[in-house]
């Protein structure tokens, strides 16, 4: 059997030094707010180069956090992609704005920058690209656009941890940033947990208010907040994994890179990088006309696959009459065509070469 992600391998190489972490967390029993977490702040906020992170309980708080420190509220319209998981819209709309999809590069199945720009109303307040798959969104052309129409940008990195473009990481660009630390993610904690990042002082200032119930001292309360808190656990673990991040990456793009390698010669479109950002393969997802035969002998032979994403938001059940009217011809064309295969910083050489076999034979024959 191989998995889409390996998580226990990764954990055999750092099992030591979680475990000594964990022990002494318990020992010390300062679960909540204690001194991991803070140290984490400081190291994650080192490594993206950023001048605040508050850490959270996951991405999908992190993204509403930051829009509301960002002051994104009722009616407000944000600006996204609909071909993502969907608290990227579910954060949009905790806050009472109303997600605007618009469609996707076919290349790089990120935000097209161009179809941002023509959606822009008097309404408009933010744009809320996803670096998805680990890929950069073109941040450069929305930067610009942000910046020409004053709208506040704020960066779903909850994909991308450790990608970055134009010599800054992903979350470092526009206003505020939310990353997740769910398992699966190529910084993953063991449970749930997120992060927001921002340059401002203000925004940091709210978001540290917000995430702890709406307080800077204990049992003194100004606004309403929320219980949002990266716990200590998770903390240690993150400090762990966070100081091998960059090998895991590499990882992950060696094994990206050779997937498309072996697969160049087969008719399928592999995964595109379009060379503004370095893509850290968050997920390995390619485009097949064959896609559900391809899919069949994968998992007859359990290997593990996954359609990100089948649905794309604007026709979920929970959007779908909402945005009756909204057609993304590319989101849909993607959505109906993609694969993600396994890939993980401790896929072999040779288990790559075993999927790609698979592949082959379906489409060789
Ligand atoms: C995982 C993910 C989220 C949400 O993160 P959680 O930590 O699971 O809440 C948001 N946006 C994208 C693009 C994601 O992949």
């Amino acid at each position: 059997m191989i998995p889409m992600v390996n998580l226990k391998a990764q954990y055999v190489e750092i099992k030591d030094e979680i475990e000594r972490g964990l022990a002494e967390t318990i020992e010390n029993c300062s679960f909540i707010l204690g001194p991991n977490v803070q140290a984490f702040e400081k190291e994650a906020a080192d490594y993206l180069g950023v001048k605040h992170a508050i850490a959270v309980a996951s991405g999908t708080d992190a993204l509403h956090l930051a829009l509301i420190a960002e002051g994104i509220g009722a009616g407000d319209e944000v600006i996204t992609t609909a071909f993502t998981f969907i608290a990227t819209a579910e954060a949009i709309k905790y806050v009472g704005a109303i997600p605007v999809f618009v469609d996707i590069d076919p290349k790089t199945f990120n935000i097209s920058p161009e179809a941002i720009e023509k959606a822009i109303t008097p309404k408009t307040k933010a744009v809320m690209p996803v670096h998805l798959f680990g890929q950069p969104a073109d941040m450069a052309a929305i930067k610009r656009l942000c910046d020409r129409h004053d709208l506040k940008l704020i960066e779903d990195c909850c994909q991308s941890f450790g990608a970055s473009i134009d010599g800054k990481q992903t979350g470092a660009i526009g206003h505020a940033a939310g990353f997740s630390f769910f398992p699966s993610k190529n910084l993953g904690a063991f449970g749930d947990g997120g992060l927001v990042v921002t340059n401002s002082d203000e925004t940091a200032a709210k978001l540290k208010m917000l995430h702890n119930h709406g307080s800077e001292v204990r049992y003194y309360h100004d606004v309403i907040g929320y219980n949002s808190r990266l716990d200590e656990m998770q903390a240690v673990i993150l400090r762990a994994k966070l100081k091998r991040i960059d090998q895991y990456n590499k990882g992950r793009r060696h094994a990206g890179h050779l997937y498309s390698e072996l697969m160049a010669d087969l008719p399928l479109t592999t995964p595109f990088e379009d060379g503004l950002g370095e893509h850290v393969y968050h997920q390995y997802t390619l485009l097949c006309d064959r896609r559900d035969e391809v899919m069949k002998a994968l998992q007859d032979k359990q290997i593990g696959c996954a359609v990100y994403y089948p649905v794309p938001l604007h026709r979920q059940n929970v959007f779908k009459e909402e945005y009756a009217g909204v057609s993304l011809p590319v989101t849909e064309f993607v959505a109906a065509n993609c694969l993600s295969l396994p890939i993980c910083p401790s896929l072999e050489d040779d288990t790559i070469r075993e999927i790609v076999a698979v592949i082959r034979g379906v489409l060789t024959s």
